[in-house]
């Protein structure tokens, strides 16, 4: 006579004994007769299916029709059945045989005697892999630029992505309205139309802020280089992404001149693409610096013929040569913000995107690849 749960006349503490007594005595013989995978499913089903199984009867039938002083004791000795019939009901399917990984049958594999139930350890299976890592392609990129320019015994600094417009812009030497401030290329931080302009957070939109911030708590002689993730309102395509990457560089010190720069950046620009590489520079304009230059390497894919065989190369756009960073001497109305004394100081300072110089290094035609997060993409990076 197979057990079903009974409504309870009484929820004293003896008549719970006895209910409970009765409800284990019955779980126990059941769980005995369970001879294979069939049975325990059908007892299984039978004491924890969520619709009408027993442990959702005695819910219904004692818990929920107890006398509100009884809850509590009801409640707890519900609790203890439901562990006790969880307990043996997985205790029984360990006791059974559950259908063998065809792999071990198809070898013929000798099943080792081991005093162990077969179902619960089979050592002829193979154990988990876990897949190793491997560095990401751009935080890889950054790593080697950064590690050339430690070799020339610069030091790595770091800051805040989100910055006050001080130093993303003021402290830069922007003038208030240059078009770098305008809102389509910086993404402000929402509801702060209260505080005065230099307060206001941002996203950072170059890792330029930390030039200033370094300045402000070191006095010259300073090396830093800056690596760090930087955001524009830019809609995404195959070349921008709202965030990307920057390693920037500074050298302040006394007699530090144009020459210094470009024989610092011509060595580092080798030391990354390969000693054949040259470099050139021209004219350009950063509020920071002055003068600015933008630096051009000649082509490390065509080797600066602007051809590939018969083909006309599609990274320097057939020209033999790649922009690749933006620099140039610092602006003396820069030091005037971090009480460095520009008639005895000057420096250099350089930037570059980290992401463009990995799209040119791997080949890769679309900067999204890099942030989609695709394993099948990032896997053939390891
Ligand atoms: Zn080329």
């Amino acid at each position: 006579m197979a057990y079903t749960v009974p409504k309870l006349k009484s929820f004293t503490p003896a008549a719970l004994d006895k209910a409970a007594e009765k409800l284990l005595a019955s779980l126990k013989l059941e769980a005995a007769a369970v001879k294979n995978e069939a049975d325990w499913k059908v007892f299984r089903d039978r004491w924890m299916a969520r619709k009408n199984g027993v442990l959702t009867e005695i819910n219904d039938l004692w818990l929920k029709a107890a006398p509100k002083e009884a809850k509590r004791e009801v409640g707890q000795r519900v609790n203890e059945l439901k562990a006790a019939v969880t307990a043996t009901v997985e205790k029984a399917r360990t006791g059974v045989t559950i259908a063998p990984a065809p792999a071990v049958a198809k070898v013929g594999a000798v099943r080792p005697s081991v005093s162990v139930e077969p179902a619960a350890l089979d050592i002829t299976l193979p154990g988990n892999r876990r897949p190793l890592g491997a560095e990401h392609p751009v935080i890889k990129t950054m790593h080697e630029i950064v590690s050339v320019f430690r070799n020339l015994g610069y030091s790595v600094e770091e800051g805040p992505v989100i910055e006050t417009d001080y130093y993303n812009f003021e402290a830069l030497n922007f003038p208030p309205n240059h078009p770098a401030r305008d809102t389509q290329d910086t993404l402000f931080i929402a509801r702060q139309e209260s505080k005065p302009q230099r307060d206001r957070l941002l996203l950072r939109t170059h890792t330029s802020p930390v030039q200033i911030r370094t300045m402000e708590k070191m006095k010259p002689p300073v090396r830093i280089v800056i690596p760090g993730k930087v955001h524009r309102n830019d809609p995404p395509d195959a070349s921008h992404s709202p965030m990307f990457h920057q390693v920037e560089g500074l050298a302040v010190d006394a007699n530090i001149t144009f020459c210094d720069l470009k024989g610092t950046l011509d060595h580092a620009m080798k030391a990354l693409f390969g000693s054949s590489v040259k470099t050139s520079f021209r004219p350009s304009f950063f509020p920071f610096t002055e003068p600015s230059a933008e630096m051009m390497v000649s082509c490390f894919i065509c080797g600066g013929s602007g051809k590939r065989g018969s083909e006309p190369c599609r990274p320097c756009k057939q020209t033999g040569w790649i922009e690749i960073l933006g620099c140039g001497m610092v602006d003396p109305n820069v030091y005037g913000f971090v009480d460095y004394d520009p008639k005895k100081v000057s420096g250099f300072a350089f930037g570059m995107g980290a992401d463009r110089i990995a799209i040119l290094k791997y080949g890769v035609d679309d900067i999204q690849l890099f942030f989609n997060g695709d394993v099948r993409f990032l896997e053939q990076f390891g």
